[in-house]
């Protein structure tokens, strides 16, 4: 089918040889004789030209509403381009095209509306001509009604959410059947259109030709034109031709030329396909179909950020194979369980005629809770005990308080038990019980004062009568304020003699907090955390609020709770500190905390007992969970590990992907600092701690130092000990070492000293802000307020009747002093201070012992020394600061 001579193209179209170069000339194309030859490419021309001299004849004949109908047609086209037309992973999505389509019906139905009022008797006619078309065209014009009323169906749910069910359906409802006669009535006209012209140029050419290629092609475009502009008939004219083939008996020829026509436009000429196929469970019944008020076949599919074929097939009811189908269609080859992206997803929703609806990580974590939800707030509600945090300034005596009201609560036996700080405890009191939070947040920070405050239902403000309100009293009452937790104050030290409660009153009163007596509603309590003087008193007054508050739990069912600290143990893995806000933690429950989950193998109460229930407002240690959560977490027993499994791993594919963004931001947020503000310095910072939580406050406490001539900026951080790698990485980022509560290990120190790494031990985290502020301000002073002056090493422990734990030690580096302060230390992590109840060479009382001797430590108040820890003694000198 190349070329082919101007005589025989006429033969084949069936008109005569001169008529046909008429034309050719008018196309202009040269072709001189009968015997010239033709190429595709001037079919292609010949037949374009013929088409836009009758479309141009045609344009004076569209009538207003046949060009609304096409207007339609085009919205949808204009998404598909978007979608198909490129790559099927484009991200620019369908999501505008939906609301343009939108607008476009309202337009559309007015017009046809007033079209159907001025003139019913253009019905008649066009119910003639309709006849006069095939049955093929009928259908097309039916599904595309089909597909239009569906499209007009969701729009209009969506619209009217709000309004009344009721109303909305009716509307719907008249909607639709107007849309429907509307449309009807558009396909009627256009058809009648259609069929005049078609007759029209029969009648015009039938002396030359009877049928040549023009009528057909005509014809169709004269359908979609009466409907479309002339701009977006492409697929009008597609669809028209194949519904019209009728009216040429040349569909060979014919058919060719729109195909070269249309080359180029491949892709596009799927979507009529597409769309049949979309609509094709209706078509069946699609005259009636627009009568009915509802069309129960479309479903809002929820599509998240990724999803299996064979999900995605489910959410829609249907075979997976459809699914692939359709994906082929698009130029995928998928298999059932191949992952698509969200916009992928979106196309095949919206190809198989369904609505979809981007779904944001959080609603499916919702999703996924709300269907334990149910199991967690059934059941009824039961007082729980309170939840105390303790705050106020440094040294006010905060850990003093906390401490005396442990160690004279607890059974005297089991005093000797508590070796671990588990971050909460609780006391039973005979009025009733009380837990305590004593995270990293009492020593005063910030992220984990405002975490604690959280689950917090009762704050106590620590304030020492003989210093009055400083700036952390204050800062914490603005936490308590803004977490609108009630506060009770405990006026401390009034034991000393330059207490003064009536000065903190008087300073606390201008901060607000005004004491019952003065016509506020604040308890004040005196105390002393020396003497146990009004200790009771602050319980009742505890438990008097509590009555107040009226706190209520669910008990029975699974638990819902905190995360109130967490660490790594070498020998137990991840071990949390939980507490417990509503239903019951049973040992063996499935549970899921911030991005970790696990089965809870064992759990211990802060004495260290072994525990198998846990109810309201009891904080308790748990093993088992695959990762340390974060303090503040949360945690909640779900039914199955899958479940739980899936929540942990949403969660952790969000922090991935947010901390990439961030770490990108940073890189560039470096580069940019340092081209625009030369001047700008950053102070590097690692930081490693005991536990989650001291992380966590230190990070956060630390980079809110920054000033505007130096940031803060810490570059990593973690729980656990200094190991080489953190000096390494402070060597390549010029960064200083924070270790709070932990210590280098050999490997770190040896870094630390070749490479001259400024690396740093706390344990007070007001300090390292304090030393971190200095640093900045360029006043830090370098001496070392605390010296460690020796180290040694437990090889071994004997039980003795007496004295209880000796360890026998080595030192191994400058000497021990038996009346310095110790720590002891296990895996360079912190995990008892004190003072030594004895040191011995041999049998003999000793006061100090040199660097590689041997000797027998006896620590004071603790018997848990194990062989392979060190003890680490050390030196506070007082160093005169210059502010
Ligand atoms: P924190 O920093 O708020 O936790 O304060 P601490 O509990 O560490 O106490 C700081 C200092 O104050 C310690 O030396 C305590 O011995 C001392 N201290 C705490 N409470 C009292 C008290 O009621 N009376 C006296 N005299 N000293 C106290």
């Amino acid at each position: 089918m190349s070329e082919v001579t101007v005589a025989q193209l006429a033969n084949v179209v069936g008109i005569p040889a001169d008529l046909l170069m008429e034309q050719l000339a008018d196309a202009g194309i040269q072709a001189k004789s009968p015997e010239d030859r033709i190429s595709d490419d001037e079919k292609a021309k010949l037949l374009l030209h013929l088409r836009e001299s009758h479309g141009k004849k045609k344009t004076s004949t569209v009538t207003a509403p046949s060009k609304v109908t096409l207007r339609r047609k085009t919205v949808s086209e204009l998404r598909q381009p978007t979608s198909s037309g490129r790559s099927t992973l484009s991200r620019a999505s369908a999501a505008p095209a939906k609301t343009v389509s939108v607008e476009v019906r309202k337009k559309r139905t007015y017009v046809k509306r007033t079209n159907v009022e001025s003139d019913e008797s253009k019905v008649k006619q066009a119910e003639e001509a309709r006849r006069a078309l095939d049955d093929q065209a009928k259908e097309r014009a039916a599904i595309e009604a089909e597909v239009e009323a569906r499209k007009a169906a969701e729009a209009a749910k969506r619209q009217e959410q709000e309004e009344a069910e009721k109303k909305a359906e009716e509307e719907e409802a008249a909607k639709l059947a107007a849309e429907a006669e509307a449309k009807r009535l558009a396909e009627e006209e256009a058809a009648r259109e259609a069929a005049k012209e078609a007759k029209r140029q029969e009648e015009l050419l039938k002396p030359e030709t009877a049928a040549e290629p023009e009528p057909a092609v005509e014809a169709k475009p004269a359908a979609a034109e009466a409907k479309a502009e002339p701009s977006r008939g492409k697929k009008g004219r597609k669809d028209s031709r194949r519904d019209e083939k009728g009216f040429s008996d040349d569909k060979k020829a014919d058919r060719k030329e729109l195909h070269v026509a249309e080359g180029l436009r491949g892709k596009r000429k799927r979507k009529p396909g597409k769309q049949r196929r979309a609509a094709a469970a209706a078509a069946s019944d699609a005259q009636h179909g627009f009568q009915r008020p509802t069309t129960p076949v479309v479903h809002e599919v929820k599509i998240p950020e990724n999803i299996t074929v064979a999900d995605l097939a489910q959410r829609m009811t249907i075979k997976a194979a459809e699914v692939i189908k359709v994906l082929m269609k698009m130029g995928m080859m998928v298999t059932i369980n191949q992952t698509l992206d969200r916009d992928t997803a979106i196309l095949v929703v919206e190809e198989m005629g369904h609505v979809p609806v981007a779904q944001r990580d959080e609603d499916i974590e919702a999703d996924l809770l709300s269907e334990e939800d149910d199991a967690h707030t059934q059941g009824e509600q039961v007082n729980r005990p309170p939840v105390v945090t303790i705050m106020g300034h440094v040294d006010h005596g905060k850990t003093s308080l906390l401490d005396y009201i442990r160690t004279s609560r607890v059974a005297a036996g089991e005093a000797g038990g508590i070796t671990q700080h588990i971050g909460a405890y609780h006391v039973d009191t005979d009025k009733g019980t009380v837990s305590f939070l004593d995270t990293p947040g009492h020593a005063a920070f910030t992220a984990m004062r405002a975490r604690g405050a959280k689950v917090t239902d009762i704050v106590i403000l620590v304030v020492a009568a003989d210093d009055g309100v400083m700036p952390q009293t204050k800062e914490a009452i603005q936490h308590a304020k803004a977490a609108e937790v009630p506060l009770i104050v405990a006026i401390n030290k009034i034991d000393k003699e330059e207490a003064n409660p009536d000065r903190v009153i008087q300073e606390l009163s201008q901060e607000e907090v005004i004491p019952e007596d003065w016509g506020g509603d604040t308890m004040f309590v005196r105390v002393s955390a020396k003497t146990g003087a009004g200790i009771d008193d602050l319980l009742d007054a505890i438990l008097l609020q509590a009555e107040v508050l009226e706190l209520q739990a669910v008990e029975d069912g699974p638990a819902t709770g905190s995360i109130v600290e967490s660490s790594l143990d070498k020998g137990r893995g991840p071990v949390a500190t939980v507490l417990v806000q509503s239903g019951t933690l049973n040992r063996g429950d499935m549970i899921v905390s911030g991005k970790e989950f696990g089965r809870v193998r064992a759990m211990f109460d802060e004495a260290g007992r072994s525990i198998k229930t846990a109810g309201p407002s009891i904080p308790v240690v748990v093993l088992g969970l695959s990762g340390t959560p974060e303090a503040g977490d949360d945690v909640r027993a779900v039914s199955d590990e899958r479940r739980a499994r899936e929540i942990a791993e949403l969660r952790q594919d969000k922090q991935r992907s947010t901390r990439l963004a961030a770490q990108k931001a940073a890189k560039l947020d470096e580069m940019f600092t340092q081209m625009e503000e030369g001047e700008t310095q950053t102070l590097n910072v690692i930081v490693k701690a005991d536990v989650q939580g001291s992380v966590e406050a230190l990070k956060e406490s630390l980079v809110k130092t920054s000033t505007d001539e130096v940031k803060v900026r810490v570059v990593a951080s973690g729980v656990g000990g200094i190991n080489e790698s953190d000096a390494n990485l402070a060597v390549t980022s010029n960064a200083i070492i924070i270790g709070f509560n932990v210590r280098g290990d050999a490997g770190a120190r040896r870094v630390v000293e070749e490479q001259g790494i400024d690396m740093r031990y706390y344990s007070i985290i007001y300090e390292i802000i304090d030393d971190v502020k200095k640093a900045i301000s360029g006043m830090l002073s370098p001496e070392i307020r605390e010296e460690i002056i020796g180290l040694a090493e437990v090889r071994d422990v004997f039980r003795n009747s007496k004295l209880g734990a000796i360890a026998g030690c080595m030192v191994l580096e400058g000497m021990v002093k038996r009346n310095n302060p110790i720590r002891v230390l296990r895996d360079n992590v912190v995990i008892y201070e004190g003072s030594l109840e004895s040191l011995r060479r041999f049998k003999d009382d000793v006061n100090e012992v040199k660097s590689g001797m041997e000797c027998g430590i006896g620590v004071k108040n603790y018997n848990d020394v194990q062989s392979g820890d060190q003890i680490e003694v050390f030196e506070r000198t007082e160093i005169a600061r210059t502010v």
